[in-house]
Formats: C-alpha cells, structure tokens, sequence
C-alpha cells in the first residue's frame, strides 16, 4: 500500500496563502480591533485568539473576513 500512501501526502501538499509573520500580526490586531477585543462568542475578553473560519487549505485565507476573534475556550469547541 505505498502507492496509497504517497497520494494522500501530495494531497496534503496544497499551495496556502498564508502571509508572512509580519503582515500576519498586523492582520490579526486588526481583527482583535474590529471585534472589539472580545471573543465573537461569548464576550470574555480574556485569553483571545484570532480563528480562521475557513481553514487556509479550504481557501481560506489570512484575510479580516476569514478571521474572528474568540476565547481560549471556545477556540478549542471550534476545533
Ligand atoms: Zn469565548
Ligand atoms: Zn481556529
């Protein structure tokens, strides 16, 4: 079954579109601003992180319409 294992790798291989560091963190202070430094949530506004809602291989991008604040806690439901 090597044949059957190496497919499945390509598939994994797929162009992102991720930004560099830099713009990144630009990007996701942005979307912390826009939210109001609250998680979309539940409100806390306490361990925030920033969630792709369309993972970047499903052409999601590292763009403010594909990201949304939310809490340690409820980052972790969305996973
Ligand atoms: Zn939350
Ligand atoms: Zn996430």
């Amino acid at each position: 079954m090597k044949s059957a294992l190496n497919s499945t790798r390509l598939r994994q291989r797929q162009p992102r579109l991720k930004l560099d560091p830099k713009r990144y963190a630009i990007v996701r202070a942005c979307v912390l601003e826009r939210d109001g430094w609250r998680c979309q949530e539940c409100g806390s506004m306490e361990g925030l992180e920033v969630h792709h809602m369309k993972a970047r291989g499903q052409f999601g991008g590292d763009v403010m319409d594909n990201l949304i604040t939310l809490c340690v806690g409820c980052h972790g439901k969305c996973h």
